[in-house]
């Protein structure tokens, strides 16, 4: 559709890119090339970094000091992203993300479909959400209480994002708060 308007595609890859929805970049899910896209955030393990990746045909849309910021590109950082994306490619994180993805899905469909708050569970990878019956938030403050942070997505949804280092025993004690604290529908 873009192609037909003569019209950018642009993703926002600021979450779900860099491995979190099995894929290095969320837009291979769908076989899908986009014109630019953003990544930032996990990309320098925690560092302060925005990206955007152009096509080459739009490579001089910026020229040289057009786009400036006090702090971009600094060596300190662009050191930090380097070894991220050797972390990435050397260690097959997306991979992981996929398969460590794939078993929370499982478990957290045994563990919590039958329950009366709950609707559905959805996600890709590493980024999964919790679909209730009704608003999400008064639940996240309990889920804190029971060691396990979440947020809100869409105002029903308990989002998660999982790290993707979390081991089996993390795992099963997030599904242990999940599955306490979903189990109460008042
Ligand atoms: C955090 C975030 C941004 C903003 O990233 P900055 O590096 O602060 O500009 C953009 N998009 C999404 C989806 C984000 O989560």
């Amino acid at each position: 559709m873009t192609r037909e308007r003569n019209v950018l595609l642009i993703f926002d890859e600021v979450q779900t890119g860099f491995g979190r929805t099995g894929r290095a970049w969320a837009f291979e899910n769908y076989g899908i090339e986009p014109d630019i896209f953003t990544a930032g955030k996990s990309i320098a393990g925690g560092l302060p970094i925005g990206v955007a990746v152009v096509r080459r045909e739009f490579g001089d849309v910026f020229e040289p000091g057009e786009h400036g910021s006090t702090f971009a590109g600094n060596p300190l950082v662009m050191a930090a992203a380097r070894a991220g994306v050797e972390v990435l490619v050397n260690e097959g994180v997306p991979d992981r993300a996929r398969a460590i993805g794939d078993k929370l899905m499982r478990i957290l469909e045994d563990e919590l479909n039958g329950l009366k708050t709950v609707l559905r569970i959805k996600g890709m990878g590493l980024m999964m959400g919790i679909e209730l019956k009704k608003r999400a938030d008064p639940y996240i403050d309990k889920l804190m209480n029971a060691g396990l942070l979440a947020s809100v997505a869409g105002g029903t949804t308990v989002r998660l994002l999982p790290p993707y280092c979390i081991t089996d025993e993390d795992l099963e004690t997030a599904v242990r708060a999940l599955r306490s604290v979903l189990s109460d529908s008042s």
